[in-house]
């Protein structure tokens, strides 16, 4: 099998997983979708939230140098004015004359030594004009010129424009960062990949700001734990590359930026940029409100813009690169011989939706299926749990693994002491990657599986 055709094969059975278990379905399904949306079930939303948390505890509560906010989507249309979007938020577009194709003009394909249109072939295509990414919406009542905003397609924004009153009311001084997760919402040409470009994301932002001759080395430092953090939720080295975009394809007010990136099945993709700004933002933002977004430094008395250092990273890429890390197929032999695949996400224990299945081992025995429940109702304040009690014990370990849950918990009758007393009170714990399994007294579960999961 050639390399394209496995890695498009694990694609689809990656999205078809996404599908069946409930991580990530269709927007508007029942009425034929809407191209570059997409809904999270159950499971779906416990990982995004998962990631979430963990990016929020690491960027804002485990440190004394950032605090966070949350901006709304709509602002004043001056804002994106002023930040440059309203006039070049855009790609290069071109039409195909003969099919009528949209097309990005830096994503076509040459034939000798022309460009065509990859839909029909055509070479009679339009010269290319600029396609703003922005939502255009009114906000009131009238749908004139001076109603006009945006949806906002990045986060960092309402960041910038707060600078000074979070500044005041944080007590922070240099270097100091705002984060922030949030929604944003680009119509993007060409949606594709999953969810890898969508029109409607998540951002997660942080704004680190600095004297100016310390911008240079914070972005190498905010690389490095940015990495770090990939690592932590369970992303690792060796399915990164960090790209280090070249002086003349930055931003032109950028001295230095890298793109995070992930080996994706359908090739090595963004996850993240990480970008030294300089002061381009506030600088914008000051001249084009009048109002001042100096900082003052206490200790050697000037005023400047400071600069800033962003890493900036999608919510929705990093779920689908943890689903793609994780996704893997296994040949068993089960307890007859028979070999057997055993699809697992292996995601770290800190990502996964369910964080422990709960199994008596008969569903007909009350005296089982009693202490299974209430194991389940002490676990449930600290954890995402869930009780299955259908099928044989096998079976249900199957299903969990098949949604990463790391941990499966089985009341069985040495629990209850039927089999003499030197197990009894004592559950078994199956680790989902090793299968191997250890009996910890009841009294222990807790502790053992938040010491795990954190
Ligand atoms: P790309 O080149 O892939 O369009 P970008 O360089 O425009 O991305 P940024 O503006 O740097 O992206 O946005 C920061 C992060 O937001 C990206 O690294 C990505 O994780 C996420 N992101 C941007 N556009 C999308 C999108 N259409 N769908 C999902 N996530 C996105």
């Amino acid at each position: 099998m050639t390399q394209d055709k496995s890695a498009s094969e694990r694609m689809e059975k990656i999205v078809s997983l996404c599908k069946r278990r409930g991580f990530i379905m269709q927007s508007s399904e029942i009425y034929g979708g809407l191209n570059g949306c997409w809904d999270y079930g159950p499971l779906g939303t416990e990982l995004k939230r998962n990631l979430k948390d963990f990016w929020w505890r690491r960027m804002v509560r485990e440190r004394d140098d950032i605090v966070g906010m949350d901006g709304s989507i709509l602002m004043n249309r001056q804002v994106w004015v002023a930040s440059g979007h309203e006039a070049t938020f855009s790609d290069p577009m071109v039409d195909c004359r003969s099919c009528k194709s949209r097309l990005r003009a830096d994503q076509l394909p040459e034939k000798d030594g022309k460009l065509h249109c990859p839909v029909c072939g055509s070479f009679d295509l339009t010269e290319a004009r600029a396609f703003n990414l922005m939502f255009k919406t009114y906000v009131g009542a009238t749908e004139d010129e001076s109603a006009i905003t945006y949806l906002r397609p990045e986060t960092a924004q309402a960041i910038f424009v707060q600078f000074k009153n979070v500044l005041e009311v944080s007590r922070k001084k240099v270097p100091f960062g705002i984060a922030q997760i949030g929604k944003a919402f680009r119509n993007e040409i060409n949606p594709r990949n999953f969810t890898f470009r969508s029109r409607e994301f998540e951002q997660m932002e942080l704004e680190y700001f600095c004297r100016p001759e310390d911008g240079v080395d914070l972005l190498e430092y905010w690389l490095k734990e940015r990495l770090k953090f990939y690592e932590d939720v369970g992303i690792s080295s060796d399915l990164l590359h960090v790209h280090k975009i070249p002086p003349e394809e930055r931003a032109h007010y950028s001295q230095g930026t890298y793109d995070i990136e992930f080996h994706f099945p359908f090739g090595v993709q963004e996850l993240e940029g990480v970008a030294y700004r300089t002061d381009y933002d506030l600088s914008q933002h000051q001249k084009a409100s009048g109002k001042s977004l100096e900082y003052f430094d206490e200790e050697t008395g000037q005023h400047f813009v400071p600069h800033v250092v962003e890493p900036s990273a999608g919510v929705d890429r990093t779920v689908l690169a943890l689903i793609c890390a994780a996704f893997c197929e296994e040949t068993i032999t089960d307890q007859k011989g028979k070999a057997e695949t055993r699809t697992v996400l292996k995601f770290h224990p800190r990502m996964a939706p369910i964080k422990c299945g709960i199994f008596p081992l008969l569903k007909n025995n009350e005296r089982l299926v009693g202490p299974a429940r209430e194991i389940v109702e002490s676990l449930r304040p600290h954890m995402m749990v869930f009780y299955d009690e259908s099928g044989a014990i096998g079976r249900r370990y199957r299903r969990q693994d098949e949604v990463g849950t790391p941990f499966g918990v089985t009341v069985d009758f040495d629990t209850i002491g039927e089999n003499g007393p030197s197990n009894q009170g004592t559950v078994t714990i199956r680790e989902r990657d090793s299968m191997k399994q250890v009996r910890v007294p009841i009294g222990e579960l807790k502790s053992f599986l938040v010491d795990r999961i954190n």
